[in-house]
């Protein structure tokens, strides 16, 4: 993080290196085995960092997102605990989770269509959704309506 002003505001450049090679060994083979692994890392460094560049400094509390490893502590773990929230509160279920995959896909030279069509598939689920529930409230509102001045 470095301190800048910009148009005479206060601002700060947040650097983000996405090199899971450079957390260690371990990080580094399981990033690339595990995307979601990966992706939280990015996701907790970026969190953290744009935490310094709001002010605020390392914490020794292991549980804090400004926790810093040098106060020591299991680092997979540290990262694992979000990985593990992530995975078991059914990101799947979010239209953008597929979109990512989509163009992650196809900036690798593989096919984007499938997550693309679990994109549209979700989103057209939410859509079924919303005008389940756009009918309940109309009628509500309707059945409850008046035109009696209070
Ligand atoms: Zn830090």
């Amino acid at each position: 993080m470095r301190p800048l002003v910009t148009h005479g505001r206060q601002g700060a450049a947040v650097f983000i290196r996405a090199d899971m090679n450079a957390l260690g060994l371990e990080i580094g083979l399981r990033a690339r085995r595990d995307p979601l692994w990966r992706e939280s890392i990015v996701y907790l460094t970026c969190l953290h960092e744009t935490g310094h560049a709001l002010g605020l400094a390392h914490t020794a509390d292991f549980a804090d997102i400004m926790y810093s490893f040098q106060f020591g502590g299991d680092i997979p773990d540290y990262f694992g605990r979000y990985r593990r929230i992530l995975a078991s509160s059914g990101v799947w279920l979010l239209a953008p989770t597929w979109g990512f995959r989509a163009i992650k896909e196809a900036a690798l030279g593989g096919s984007p269509w499938p997550a693309i069509g679990m994109c549209a598939v979700v989103s057209v689920a939410y859509l079924a959704i919303a005008l389940v529930c756009l009918a309940f409230f109309e009628r509500l509102a309707r059945s409850r309506a008046s035109l009696r001045l209070a």
